[in-house]
């Protein structure tokens, strides 16, 4: 059998709106969970006349035996649907889900956005919304969970959906392209077989949506980029960074530029899991060692690249950003940490070009604040690679953090070098 197309698939929402339950109901309708386990849990649920609440039981077994350190992490977070084969990217935290997302180390392919049927959206739904839109995350599908706690309610299902889709229209999604689905996490309702809960509902489960998924754009054809996140020196054999191929193709051989660190070398070998490569393409976590580059010369936050078409260290940049979470306003000169792929420099805002709230353009510049939109130019106070988004994706998107908090995200548009 063909191997399955990989997607790495993250599921977001609010606190308590069934994250983790729907990952588990999601691993255990794809028999990715140990049945052992499962059994284990069942008959004790059974046992303590709980039958019907097997699968809390489950969750909290899982949770237990994690706690207890029994590895069951790895294993258990990939899962077969017909078509495709799924990575589960751990958002434990929200402020993991954040950095995760800007390094890059986890960047998913499609996102479950979860939504509670009996609250609706709420800060954090929000947050990720425009999050993970801004980032780039190209595939969305909505899980309204908790039906059965609304007694398959039609009326609370539209009302939360509505709220979602306000949400993902806000930040430029086409919400007629995004399956918005009637899920109860725990009774397992439209997760993988169609719920006679809903019979006022006729669009697909969620596995269905996921199997609708279309296979994410391999940049193969863009010159190579590769974030640097570390870098080792390993006895008999040298120096040897760690990235994840966001564009291209690495080989051995090849001549490769770390900027801005300046540091030029010969790639010589490619390995991923302790396997030799043949070449590396995007997606690929490797590690490279590379010949003529000592541990020294290069640290994480460069960018590898081909010395013909090196990245870009901007002198300045324009960018749009949206504001999600600042405690005050943003005006001119303000000087913030920017987390672009793996590099994290302070940058100023030297001029808010242009802005719109609530949809309206501004005509006072002199501050923007949550919820607005705005153009503004960037100046690094050291230097740093990003390119425009719509050249290298993954090297043009950043999140602003501030007293340990995301307060803004954006992507940029132009570089001036
Ligand atoms: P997370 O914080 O988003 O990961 O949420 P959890 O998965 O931990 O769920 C939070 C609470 O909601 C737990 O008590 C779950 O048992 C409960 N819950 C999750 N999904 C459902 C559901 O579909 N129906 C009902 N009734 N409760 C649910």
């Amino acid at each position: 059998m063909a191997e399955k197309q990989h997607m790495n698939l993250v599921i977001i929402g609010h606190v308590d709106h069934g994250k983790s339950t729907l990952t588990g109901r999601i691993l255990l309708e794809a028999g990715a969970i140990d049945p052992h386990i499962i059994e284990k849990y069942k008959k004790e649920a059974e046992e303590k006349g709980k039958g019907s609440f097997y699968f809390a039981w489950v969750m909290d077994g899982l949770k237990e035996e994690r706690e207890r350190g029994v590895t069951i992490d790895v294993a258990h977070k990939k899962f077969y649907t017909d078509k495709y084969y799924f990575t589960v990217i751990d958002a434990p935290g929200h402020r993991d889900f954040v950095k995760n997302m800007i390094t890059g180390t986890s960047q998913a392919d499609a996102a479950i956005i979860t939504c509670s049927a009996i609250e609706g959206p709420q800060a954090q739904t929000k947050e990720h919304v425009f999050l993970a839109t801004t980032l780039g995350v190209k595939q969305i599908i909505v899980a309204i969970n908790k039906m059965d706690a609304v007694k398959y309610d039609q009326a609370k299902y539209n009302e939360a959906k509505e709220g979602v889709a306000k949400l993902l229209k806000m930040v430029g999604n086409k919400v007629e392209n995004i399956p918005f689905i009637p899920v109860s996490a725990y009774c397992g309702d439209n997760v993988k077989v169609k719920s006679e809960n809903t019979p006022w509902y006729s669009g697909p489960t969620l596995f269905q949506a996921l199997d609708n998924l279309s296979v994410p754009e391999k940049h193969t054809e863009k010159p190579l980029r590769v974030p640097v996140q570390d870098v080792y020196t390993i006895t008999g054999i040298g120096t040897v960074p760690v990235g994840r191929v966001e564009t291209g193709v690495m080989k051995p051989n090849m001549k490769v530029i770390f900027e801005p660190s300046h540091a030029t070398g010969v790639v010589k070998s490619i390995e991923e899991h302790h396997e030799q490569l043949p070449e590396a393409v995007p997606g690929d976590n490797v590690g490279f060692n590379v010949g003529g580059v000592a541990k020294n010369d290069i640290k994480r936050g460069d960018v590898a690249g081909p010395v013909d078409n090196p990245p870009t260290v901007a002198k300045s940049f324009t960018a749009q950003i949206i504001v999600l979470n600042h405690p005050s306003v943003i005006t001119v000169g303000y000087t913030p940490v920017f987390h672009v792929h793996t590099a994290q420099v302070a940058c100023q805002i030297t001029e808010i070009c242009s802005a719109n709230r609530a949809g309206k353009p501004l005509t006072d510049l002199s501050f923007i604040k949550n919820g607005d939109n705005a153009i503004v130019k960037v100046k690094p106070t050291k230097p740093l690679v990003i390119e425009p988004a719509k050249d290298f994706p993954p090297l043009g998107r950043f999140a602003i953090r501030d007293m340990g908090q995301t307060v803004a995200a954006g992507v940029c548009t132009e570089v001036e070098k």
